[in-house]
């Protein structure tokens, strides 16, 4: 009981009531118990007054009598004939109830004397004389009061009877059981009291308050011929509450027991009223969690009955509806996650059917890409799972026209029987169809078919109807679109259409995962074309763009699945090979491959030669991530570059070694430059004709390695070319050559000319000439005497390196033709660039004289050269037969280990001294000085 009603006092309806209830009770208990209480109590006054009156009725009475039968006795005593005063006094001083007696002679004069004595009145005199007995009272000398009886004597005396107090009070105790009894004279002496009298009561007027007093009068007069005595009884007042018989506790648990039954009462009604508004609350609580669960057992036929029906209507509509926004939101979810249409409508279909409680829910869709082509999604309530998709290849115009016209009108009977499209529809039972059109930018793209096996059912509770979803659906498709397109951007190389790394990526690495875990063999490519540059230099970036596409087809026409080729970047493809039988296989794609791009390509009717490059890495032999897959095969592929373009090489171990060898030859480089480690040695050219000329070739040297003396230059310079880093170098290389020739100078060391080399590289950088230009000024050198080497590759820049080549030439700097014979060594490039100077490599030189085709050749350019007015420098002149043969065929500047091998600069001032010395010898046959002396020199 207590426990539930607890929860009762915490509601605050619960509280309100109960107070209210309490409350409403009190009120008229407290006004009715009131009105009860003074109705008893004036009626236990008014009986208590009669009690009182009756009391000191009574009493009076009694004691009238009482004093009426003294007299009586005395007056018998006195009458009695031969009484005399004595005997009379003697006899009545006998009487039991007198206390004491005294004759007093009735004169004036003797009672003042005795002032013990109480006097009579004049009316009490005359009584007295008529021989009456009258009653007089006095305060005696010890305090009490005293009372007598007064009676002439024969003799005329007055006999002073004082009566016995004890006597004439015996009975009064009995009286005065419930109150207190107070006799007073005609003076308001107190002549007695008995029972209960409040301490200092003096008289009825002062009465304290809550008693009540009666009074009656004795009267004396008749009898005594005195005063009236007074009889007063007095009783506390009477009343309900006070008075002392329990009736205030009967009243207070009366009222405690009235207010426990109200309370009760009143709670049982609360509990009733509550308890459907606890089960209410707690329903909207649970609604708000989406728990729709119904009352159970509900049997209120009250207010709270109706209130619970609509609250169950509506939570059961909320229900539908919540599942509705489910839906969408479902929806939502699977557009993030999954944005394949096949899912969604997996999903989507079975939801539509139950929220419009229809029997078949078909999804209709026209193909964007073939005019002819429709797909079809059916689901099937009753068989409760989705049917296998439908292609619709014909009647789709049939349909479509359909769609546009109908909807959302229920379809008609003669088009759903024409139509195949209904077909299955209508062998699962269904005779009425609605068709609501899917559009996308006003065209419509397919149909939602929502079909009922009886009559189509009104719109559902959920607030979704089959347009709304119609509606749904065409975003849905609308977006899918676009992030179909994305997931193209993002996944698809826009240019060719090839998947672009991001998407590769991912295959590929699944490949060499698949092929881990199976024990498979398969291989990546990596490819490169040679000459790409060139063609977008040379005929456009859109030219490029063409080019790259038809690669693109050829290669797919190489591969067959394209899925497998992914254009990496500019002019880089990849192609994966997930499964092949051996490395063989690998090469001969690769091969394909190679012969199919050597085929010329045709872009805007122009003809472009380009030949690829391809790098192959076998997996999981050569790595089991697609990284290190990846960077082995380029390497690969930069070795396939290296070892003359145009071909395919397999990855090797070495390759990562010598390109980890080449990385420290890089870094290496940096810090040797940073540190002044490069020198420069010098190598003479020496003319025979013109009076011992002297020119020396700059050649750097990096002697920090610690095997060899140093790094060859034809090993780094390379690199350096490559990288760039042959920029910085070769200002240093300039600035240090010219410097040094300064000093020589200076030294007094008569050297014509210094010839510096430059590569491609440093040519190209726009400001070479103009650092030329300041390394002459620094050293106050004239142009003529520097010469700059370039190969022939600067030639083949054609057009974009003239300029350069014609402000160095401008500025007096001779231009000399380095390592001429080994490239593509065409005349006409010496006629057209401001060339002075023709050197004649040494590979030729090496075969003189007994290649006749090399001693043919190097005289028919020698010959022309002079009839260009070009001069020439024979290189790498090591035998005293080559430069006869040299000299005999025109050919007097030479340069190599036979006149001198490259030396530091601090040996160039002997070689130049010992050369002057011998200048005389100049007149013989061997006008040159003695080779082997100088050669040693390095
Ligand atoms: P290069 O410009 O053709 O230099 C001539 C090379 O032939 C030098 O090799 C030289 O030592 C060598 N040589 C000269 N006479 C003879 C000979 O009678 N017999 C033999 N066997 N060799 C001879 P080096 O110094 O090793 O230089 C190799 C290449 O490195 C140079 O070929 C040049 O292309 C490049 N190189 C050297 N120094 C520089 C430089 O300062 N700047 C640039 N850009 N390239 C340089
Ligand atoms: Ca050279
Ligand atoms: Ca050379």
């Amino acid at each position: 009981m207590q426990k539930r009603q607890a929860p009762l006092l915490k509601s605050r309806i619960g509280r309100r009531v109960v107070g209210l209830f309490i409350l409403s009770a009190l009120v008229p208990l407290c006004l009715c118990t009131g009105f009860l209480i003074e109705q008893f109590d004036a009626q236990i006054i008014s009986t208590s007054r009669h009690n009182l009156d009756d009391l000191v009725r009574s009493f009076g009475i009694s004691l009238l009598a009482r004093l009426g039968s003294a007299d009586d006795v005395l007056k018998v005593i006195v009458s009695a004939p031969r009484a005399t005063d004595d005997s009379i006094e003697d006899s009545v001083a006998k009487l039991l109830w007198v206390r004491s007696v005294r004759r007093v002679a009735p004169r004036s004069a003797e009672l003042a004397r005795d002032q013990a004595l109480p006097r009579p009145d004049a009316r009490q005199l005359l009584a007295l004389k008529m021989a009456r007995s009258v009653v007089v009272s006095q305060l005696g000398e010890s305090g009490n009061p005293q009372i007598f009886v007064v009676r002439t004597l024969p003799s005329g005396a007055w006999l002073y009877t004082e009566i016995s107090s004890t006597w004439l009070w015996s009975d009064a105790r009995d009286f005065a059981t419930d109150a207190g009894l107070i006799v007073s004279d005609g003076n308001g002496l107190t002549l007695d009291s008995a029972g209960k009298v409040p301490v200092n009561f003096r008289n009825a007027a002062a009465l304290p308050h809550g008693w009540t007093s009666r009074s009656w009068e004795i009267f004396l007069g008749s009898r005594f011929s005195s005063p009236s005595w007074r009889v007063a009884a007095i009783s506390p007042q009477a009343s309900l509450l006070a008075y002392n018989n329990g009736s205030y506790l009967y009243l207070i648990a009366f009222a405690l027991l009235t207010i426990l039954l109200i309370a009760w009462l009143s709670m049982t009604v609360i509990r009733r009223q509550l308890h459907p508004l606890d089960l209410l609350t707690k329903a909207t609580k649970r609604v708000a969690q989406r728990d729709f669960e119904s009352f159970d057992n509900m049997s209120w036929n009250d207010e709270f009955g109706d209130l619970a029906r609509s609250f169950q209507e509506m939570t059961g509509k909320l229900k539908v509806q919540f599942s509705a926004l489910e839906m969408l939101s479902e929806v939502d979810r699977l557009l993030l996650h999954a944005p394949a249409l096949e899912s969604i409508l997996g999903t989507l279909l079975p939801r539509m059917a139950a929220l419009l409680h229809c029997d078949c829910v078909s999804v209709l869709l026209f193909d964007p890409d073939s005019d002819g082509h429709a797909r079809a999604y059916d689901y099937d309530a009753s068989e409760a799972q989705p049917r296998p998709i439908r292609r619709i290849a014909a009647e789709v115009a049939a349909l479509k026209a359909e769609c546009e016209r109908t909807s959302p009108a229920p379809i008609g009977a003669a088009a759903a029987a024409r139509l195949a499209y209904f077909a299955p529809s209508a062998a699962a039972g269904v005779n009425t169809a609605r068709i609501y059109k899917l559009e996308h930018n006003d065209h419509c793209t397919g149909a939602l078919c929502v079909g009922y096996a009886g009559d189509v059912v009104g719109p559902p509770d959920s607030g979704v109807s089959a347009a709304d979803l119609a509606d749904r659906l065409s975003v849905i498709l609308a977006n899918l679109k676009q992030s179909e397109s994305l997931h193209r951007q993002a996944n698809y190389d826009l240019l060719t259409g090839l998947q672009n790394r991001h998407s590769f990526s991912d295959r590929a690495r699944s490949a060499v995962a698949a092929a881990q875990e199976h024990g498979l063999l398969g291989a990546l490519l990596y490819l490169d074309l040679d000459q790409f540059k060139r063609v977008n230099d040379t005929a456009g970036h859109s030219a490029g763009d063409g080019l790259l596409r038809i690669v693109a087809e050829r290669l797919a026409e190489c591969i067959g699945d394209v899925r497998r080729i992914a254009r990496l970047a500019g002019d880089e493809f990849a192609i994966l090979l997930p499964s092949i039988p051996g490395p063989d296989s690998a090469r001969q794609v690769a091969e394909r491959i190679i012969v199919s791009l050597q085929r010329p390509i045709v872009v805007d009717g122009r003809e472009h030669h380009v030949s690829a490059s391809i790098g192959m890495t076998v997996f999981p032999s050569d790595g089991t991530q697609l990284e290190e897959l990846l960077r082995a095969s380029d390497i690969a592929m930069y070795q396939a570059k290296d070892a003359g373009r145009g071909r395919a090489m397999f990855f090797q171990a070495e390759m990562q070694r010598n390109l980890e060898d080449r990385l420290k030859l890089e870094t290496g480089m940096h810090r040797a430059l940073q540190n002044h480690h490069f020198t420069l040695h010098f190598q003479p050219i020496v003319s025979e004709t013109d009076d011992g000329c002297l020119g020396v070739e700059a050649l750097v040297r990096w002697p920090n390695r610690d095997h060899s003396p140093w790094v060859s230059p034809a090993v780094f310079v390379p690199i350096a070319e490559e990288n760039g880093f042959i920029v910085p170098l070769g200002d240093w290389i300039l600035r240090s050559a010219c410097g040094q020739f300064a000093r020589w100078r200076a030294e007094g060391v008569k050297l014509h000319y210094i010839s510096v080399n430059a590569s491609v590289r440093q040519l190209r950088e726009p400001g070479f000439p103009a650092s030329l230009m300041s390394a002459l000024r620094d050293s106050g050198m004239r142009g003529e005497e520097l010469q700059i080497e370039i190969t022939e590759s600067v030639l083949a820049h054609g057009a974009e390196l003239q300029r350069t080549l014609i402000e160095i030439s401008a500025m007096g700097v001779r231009l000399a033709l380095d390592d001429f014979g080994t490239g593509y060594s065409s005349l006409s490039y010496i006629r057209t660039f401001p060339i002075d100077v023709v050197k004649i490599d040494r590979s030729f030189v090496m075969e003189l004289p007994h290649d006749q085709a090399a001693c043919r050749l190097t005289e028919s350019i020698i010959v022309m050269c002079a009839a260009l007015g070009k001069k020439v420098v024979a290189e790498g002149v090591e035998t005293e037969a080559q430069r006869r043969f040299l000299r005999q065929v025109g050919c007097t500047t030479i340069q190599g280990y036979l006149v001198g091998r490259p030396m530091e600069a601090a040996d160039i001032p002997g070689f130049a001294r010992r050369l002057r010395s011998m200048a005389p010898a100049t007149g013989d046959d061997d006008g040159v000085p003695a080779p082997q002396s100088v050669a040693r020199s390095a």
